[in-house]
């Protein structure tokens, strides 16, 4: 079903004056998951009602805005523009501040999943790494929890400022771009962030090499097919600030390639997002979502899209 954009939100948002359509932008010709070039297009508008088109990879399943800003252009829209954009669409103060309440809590659930794994952990756990780790709430939670150091990346200036007072070394930056200079950690988290990733397949290769033999990974999704049932809707559950839409069949692909068993896996409370724990592994260089999984995809995308929402 198309939903329409109610109309105080529409002024909401068209008050912040964001340009989306003349950010520079780039078309992506492979698929970042499996390297197929068959995509089918399956919305032309997100959430906040700008052209942004989503295509699904007719091969994977992976699904990604096409074409997307540059990662120079998603550095300034991360500097100013996310948070105002998130409290234009809810209508109401989403920032560096009023997010840390709702962060104590995710990272409160989160710790209760990850101990099971820390706990029967090496008792070498000792170094953490965040990566899009926001304003250091979860890390800092997570340091006090289990005795660890914390080290704490993100493109956000305002929250690594607010992520420093906590007593965490910050990098402000992309995961993509900086330079460990061989350092390892024993636990990598990417909380709430590989869907706004540019190159999931690259940092996952690059999270792989800065994890110790038995480190552990926690990363977690926004599971598409649960943001778009919620509302059923597509472009509901599409938003600029995501480059990519994942799934279940998706991440675990992503995983098993990259080189990571899947330890445990959790659905959180909010109906929405996915977590997975993992350790190092053997990459599994061929797997793929099974193509009856692709083809259910599209067919429940573009049964929704022209369907009546069920009472
Ligand atoms: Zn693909």
């Amino acid at each position: 079903m198309q939903t329409v954009i109610p109309q105080d939100r529409r002024e909401r948002i068209a008050a912040l004056d964001y340009a989306y359509a003349t950010q520079p932008c780039e078309t992506l010709a492979a698929c970042n998951l499996c390297g197929g070039t068959r995509f089918v297009v399956l919305t032309h508008r997100d959430r906040y009602g700008y052209a942004a088109r989503a295509d699904a990879c007719r091969d994977c399943g992976l699904v990604f805005l096409n074409p997307r800003m540059t990662a120079a252009a998603y550095g300034r829209f991360y500097d100013g523009v996310y948070r105002p954009l998130v409290s234009a669409f809810h209508g109401r103060l989403i920032d560096a501040t009023t997010i840390q309440d709702e962060q104590r809590e995710y990272a409160t659930e989160r710790t209760e999943f990850l101990g099971r794994f820390l706990a029967a952990a090496a008792q070498g756990t000792r170094r953490l790494l965040d990566i899009g780790g926001s304003t250091g709430v979860v890390a800092a939670h997570l340091m006090r929890e289990f005795g660890l150091a914390g080290t704490l990346i993100d493109p956000a200036p305002l929250e690594v400022a607010q992520a420093q007072r906590l007593g965490l070394e910050t990098i402000t930056g992309l995961i993509e771009d900086h330079d460990f200079a061989g350092r390892r950690f024993d636990l990598v988290l990417i909380c709430q962030t590989v869907d706004h990733l540019l190159d999931i397949a690259g940092t996952l290769a690059r999270v792989r090499s800065l994890l110790t033999d038995d480190g552990l990974l926690f990363v977690d999704i926004v599971d598409f097919r649960a943001a778009y049932l919620r509302n059923w809707s597509v472009e509901d559950a599409v938003k600029i600030d995501h480059p990519y839409y994942l799934t279940e069949s998706t991440i675990t692909a992503y995983l098993r390639r990259g080189g990571f068993d899947i330890l445990g896996t959790d659905y959180a409370a909010d109906h929405l997002h996915v977590s997975y724990v993992c350790r190092p592994g053997t990459p599994a260089s061929d797997a793929l979502p099974a193509a009856a999984d692709v083809d259910a995809l599209l067919r429940e995308v573009r049964l929704l899209q022209n369907a009546p929402r069920p009472r």
